[in-house]
């Protein structure tokens, strides 16, 4: 079994770290004493993104991407997982699901979307549709050829930079039609009802939207028809594989400040690595980063390697689920090392702290994903995770 990574993959790895420590980092503490960064550097970060090639690293070439490999992603987003205020999210990734749309729709929506020049955002959740998408209350009538839109959406990450949405809507009010959408934020109807305040800093808002009697042309549908849930599955195994790579590299991160930490820091005549305690802190959080490390890389290979699609989706929430609560126990343990140090707002760790628990929470719970879990060994029995195959 060779489980070298190629050279090839590596220098993404290494260009998404040498991206994150000279165009992320120096952002962080500007970023969570204001709440937000200025226009302008959003701007010049969006260049950068472009000029690291970092643009639509999960699109391929043709649609206007970079092409990476599922690894090369997640070795990226591993190194951009570092910063801290979801910096991450200036690189983008354009949703899954616009590969599946028509030529129009990649011209219009997909390839200006690599380029940086338009910018998405998904929009699934509701007032009363979380965990449970089939309870969306968001409609779209046909009426004389056109689809009319009305509902609400909540928590649309990144809605206040984006310039369209993806939302996920039931036709003429059928869940037996659940069906994503197209919809430009210009048009009439569209409205920001509220971008409420979140327990992390994160780069972008996360605004709650309101359609009222949106005209949508038939071109509009993304997909087909009925559609929505297999297009948006499609989209959850990219995010939770994302999450769970970004997770690896806030724990990494955290771990590298403490371990620096234990041995410049002099208490009771001796560096506190010497105390038993906190040596075995850091054991612990040494050995649940290699275990996530080794879940997240092995399940991206295997999608490489042509994973069959049920099994991807199984194996993807394993990995968000492991990944999400591990590093909270890493960045929790490497705050304790940190003492009061570590509770201040400019200690990376504190603010990674706040950043990594909306990943238990966010693109499925962790209750989802066990649900996930639990139903696929009860289909597929256990050794579809403790097996290796
Ligand atoms: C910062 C942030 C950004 C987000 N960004 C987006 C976005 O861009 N687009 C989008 O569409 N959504 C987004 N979300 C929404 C997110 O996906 C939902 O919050 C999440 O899916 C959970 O839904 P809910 O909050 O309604 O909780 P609920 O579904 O109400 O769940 C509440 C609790 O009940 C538990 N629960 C529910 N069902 C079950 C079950 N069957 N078994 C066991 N326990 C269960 C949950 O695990 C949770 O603990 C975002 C959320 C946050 C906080």
């Amino acid at each position: 079994m060779d489980l070298t990574i190629p050279t090839a993959d590596l220098e993404w790895k290494e260009r998404a770290k040498a991206f994150a420590e000279t165009h992320l980092f120096p952002h962080e503490v500007a970023l969570e004493l204001n709440g937000h960064l200025p226009p302008e550097t959003l701007a010049s970060l969006r260049q950068a993104v472009i000029d690291a090639g970092l643009n639509g690293i999960n699109h391929s070439r043709e649609d206007g991407g970079q092409g990476l490999s599922l690894l090369q992603q997640t070795l990226v987003n591993e190194e951009l997982g570092k910063a801290t205020g979801g910096l991450w999210a200036v690189v983008w990734h354009p949703a899954i699901p616009l590969r599946y749309g028509t030529a129009e729709q990649k011209r219009d929506y997909l390839t200006p979307s690599c380029a940086g020049r338009r910018r998405g955002a998904y929009a699934i959740t509701e007032p009363g549709a979380g965990s449970d998408p089939r309870l969306v209350s968001t409609r779209a009538d046909r009426r004389g050829g056109k689809y009319y839109l009305s509902g609400e959406k909540w928590f649309v990450t990144t809605g206040d930079y984006a310039d369209y949405l993806i939302v996920h809507a039931h036709v003429d009010g059928d869940p037996e039609k659940p069906t994503l959408f197209l919809v430009d934020k210009d048009l009439p109807g569209v409205r920001v009802q509220r971008i409420p305040k979140f327990m992390h800093t994160y780069v972008f808002g996360h605004p709650e939207f309101v359609f009222e009697n949106v005209e949508l042309a038939p071109s509009k549908v993304l997909g087909q028809i009925g559609q929505g849930f297999e297009l948006t599955k499609d989209w959850f195994v990219e995010a939770r594989l994302q999450i769970a790579a970004n997770c690896l590299g806030a724990a990494i991160r955290a771990a590298e400040v403490a371990n620096a930490h234990a041995e410049g820091r002099v208490q009771f005549g001796r560096p506190i690595r010497d105390f038993q305690a906190i040596e075995f802190m850091l054991a612990d959080m040494a050995v649940e980063i290699m275990a996530m490390k080794s879940l997240v890389y092995r399940i991206a290979a295997e999608i490489d390697r042509g994973l069959d699609r049920k099994l991807v989706h199984a194996r993807a929430s394993a990995a968000k689920l492991y990944a999400s609560e591990a590093s909270g126990r890493v960045i929790d343990k490497a705050l304790q090392i940190l003492g009061g140090r570590g509770y201040m707002r400019e200690s990376p760790v504190e603010r990674l702290y706040r950043d990594i628990r909306v990943d238990r929470i966010w693109e499925g719970t962790s209750e989802i994903q066990r649900a996930i879990i639990g139903g696929q060994i009860k289909k597929r029995g256990l050794s579809a995770y403790t097996g290796w195959a």
